[in-house]
């Protein structure tokens, strides 16, 4: 058995200051299958954070593992120079389940932060601008040019970003709304964010912007929807000067949200460009931009490329994936296991005064937790995380006050499992309840 001491003294090579632990006692884990994985210890647990959303498909897939293995035994190269196949085949399934209509291409990279780095790259090309909007609360990346533009402090460096960012409202849950006298699902309340972002384009940009760039659902903001009305008229004003929309799907494409496969469809909009990476290798590095031909096609005459970007092995792992989601209808499953989920949860927040909001729809979905006075209480979100992680279920954290927990299990998860997650969720809601009354 290894002490918590001597697994932390065995990382120190990768721990850089601001890295911090979701547990007390720091977990390696070893291996995994289906929706479950074990520590190094041999615990096994449910897996309902995904390593980040980024399990779709579940863990040891055999159809996905062999088309690794299949290619590792063929080549691994460069992606750039010559033509690979299960590239084109991945590119051109894409294009066809793509939210965008018309002539499309895809440009693949290694991970979201250089998907949303080369769509941004693409709009700002195109417009000849190099003005965005985004999202206050949004998350878009970890290099420098994502980071300029996400709107979240703690996530920013204090260095500057080469894009001009403003920062759009958008309508926030309905528990801690800026404009607290609508409710979130109140349409009069979406005009209004949307009427905003007009004025906002108006009076704080020159006008001429390139693109605005939102996550449907807010991931590491803690999962905090976008409701269709305000995107619908968000799209609106953005019609009206041309201003490209960017539908950042690193975390809700591929049938996450359960109702629909893009997280932007619920909308009935159409953007320019998605952004695709996390789901899109169920654990490989991979990322895409799926958009319309002539925006991605703005570095013509230029040089521009990724030398691991749609590489022989992330190809064919991610080509293997998304057949295994469409062929076992996964968003399906996510929108039923999802919405029984989703009951539960409500039903648990009921009886705790922990709990300010259930939100999230499909297998995205988060509990806010909250103080006596609706305020954001991140210790009881750890506490709820430890209490879970020994009742043997991992979830996540997230949200601007870091006090939102973040439930997302690959696709697969059963309807059993999530039953037995949720007597988890329960008594570690009354545990943490315990330890506030305590505390
Ligand atoms: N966009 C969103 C919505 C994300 O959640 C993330 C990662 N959390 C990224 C982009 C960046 O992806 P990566 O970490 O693969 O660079």
């Amino acid at each position: 058995m290894t002490s918590p001491e001597e697994l932390l003294k065995r990382h120190k090579a990768v721990m850089p200051g601001w890295i911090s632990l979701y547990y007390d006692e720091p977990m390696e884990i070893s291996h995994g299958e289906g929706f479950k994985v074990w520590d190094s210890e041999g615990n096994e647990y449910l897996d309902f954070f995904g390593g980040i959303v980024t399990t779709i498909s579940g863990h040891n897939i055999p159809e996905i593992v062999e088309a690794v293995r299949e290619q590792a035994g063929k080549v691994m190269h460069s992606s750039t120079l010559y033509l690979i196949e299960n590239q084109v085949k991945l590119a051109e399934k894409l294009i066809e389940l793509s939210p965008i209509s018309g002539d499309q291409k895809v440009f693949f990279v290694s991970s979201g932060s250089e998907a949303n780095e080369a769509a941004l790259l693409f709009a700002t090309q195109h417009r000849r601008s190099s003005e965005v909007l985004a999202m206050r609360g949004s998350y878009h990346g970890g290099s420098f040019g994502t980071m300029g533009i996400t709107g979240q402090s703690t996530w920013r460096p204090t260095s500057r970003s080469a894009l001009d960012v403003t920062y759009a409202m958008p309508p926030h849950h309905s528990y801690s709304s800026l404009y607290g006298r609508y409710e979130k699902d109140d349409p009069e309340f979406a005009k209004a964010c949307a009427d905003d972002l007009r004025n906002l384009i108006r009076t704080a940009t020159t006008g001429h912007v390139a693109a605005l760039i939102a996550e449907p659902v807010q991931g590491v903001g803690g999962f905090i929807e976008l409701p269709p009305e305000y995107i619908r008229g968000v799209k609106e004003v953005l019609d009206e000067t041309g201003i490209l929309y960017i539908s950042d799907e690193v975390q809700t494409a591929f049938g996450r949200t359960g109702s629909h496969f893009w997280g932007i469809e619920e909308s009935g909009i159409e953007p320019d460009m998605i952004t695709l990476a996390k789901g899109l290798g169920n654990g490989l590095a991979i990322g895409a931009v799926v958009g319309r031909a002539e925006i991605v096609d703005s570095m013509s005459g230029k040089l521009h490329l990724a030398t691991f970007g749609g590489n022989h092995i992330s190809t064919a792992g991610a080509l293997a994936n998304l057949n295994y989601i469409l062929d076992n209808d996964l968003q399906k499953n996510a929108d039923e296991v999802g919405g029984y989920l989703k009951d539960r949860l409500v039903n648990m927040a009921k009886e705790s005064p922990l709990v300010g909001e259930v939100r999230g729809r499909g297998l995205m979905l988060a509990l806010e937790m909250v103080g006596p006075d609706g305020e954001p209480n991140p210790a009881a979100a750890v506490r709820f995380l430890q209490a879970c992680r020994e009742r043997g279920v991992l979830v996540g954290k997230g949200g601007i006050g870091a006090n939102a927990v973040r439930i997302s299990p690959p696709l697969t998860i059963t309807r059993e499992a999530a039953e037995e997650a949720a007597r988890a969720f329960e008594e570690a809601l009354a545990v943490t309840g315990e330890a506030a009354k305590v505390g």
